[in-house]
């Protein structure tokens, strides 16, 4: 079946093991990319063998959620699409990942993905909304106190769409070209966005009351 037709199932939900119920949540989510951001870049990811986290990247996640952030990964594959790899890998590959930061105590709320190519205009694939629209409704998120962490202007144009702050990393795709657009911050990785982001949501709250 051509992916396409898959387009209305948009986005993929990797299935998650069911966590502890009743962990104090703050209503607000961290839309988090993979590629570049949680784990390290490689031009499209083929093979479960080449998923690494970045070193920090399970502690800045154990101290979001600390925090009572929700943890989504919102994540375009469009190497399904291009034929680089099948859903079954992709799903694989995700395994790994939720396996690697079960190690480090992270448990992920969910992971949503788009396999779509760019030509087919899904509407899961970011920039466009999908993915965290798909997010709020199933997990009853304020997507205008949430974050969405990037390494590219895609995933900063995604935090615009929604009424999110952006917060851009300098791992992942080259640093090149990425002081030419706005965003809320710029950090080092995804440890020093994570505390950041702490810092300013609690700033936010402190305002509001
Ligand atoms: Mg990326
Ligand atoms: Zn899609």
């Amino acid at each position: 079946m051509p992916v396409s037709r898959r387009n209305r199932y948009c986005p993929g939900i990797h299935p998650l093991p069911a966590g502890p119920k009743g962990s104090r949540r703050n209503g607000a989510a961290v839309f988090l990319d993979r590629d570049g951001t949680i784990t390290q870049e490689r031009d499209y990811i083929r093979h479960p063998d080449d998923l690494h986290l970045y070193k920090r990247s399970a502690e800045a996640l154990r101290l979001l959620r600390k925090n009572g952030f929700s943890l989504v990964v919102v994540t375009n594959q469009s190497g399904v699409a291009r034929k680089y790899l099948t859903l079954g890998t992709l799903h694989r590959i995700h395994d790994k990942m939720v396996s690697l930061l079960a190690r480090h105590g992270v448990r992920l709320d969910a992971i949503y993905y788009c396999p779509h190519h760019p030509e087919e205009r899904c509407p899961a694939r970011k920039p466009r909304p999908g993915m965290p629209h798909r997010a709020a409704s199933t997990l009853k998120l304020d997507l205008t106190h949430s974050y969405v962490v990037g390494d590219m202007k895609t995933d900063m144009d995604l935090a615009r769409e929604i009424g999110a702050k952006g917060v851009l990393v300098r791992t992942g795709h080259s640093w090149k070209g990425k002081d030419s657009f706005p965003v809320e911050r710029r950090s080092r990785d995804l440890y020093s966005a994570a505390r950041w982001i702490v810092r300013d949501f609690q700033k936010s709250q402190g305002d509001r009351t």
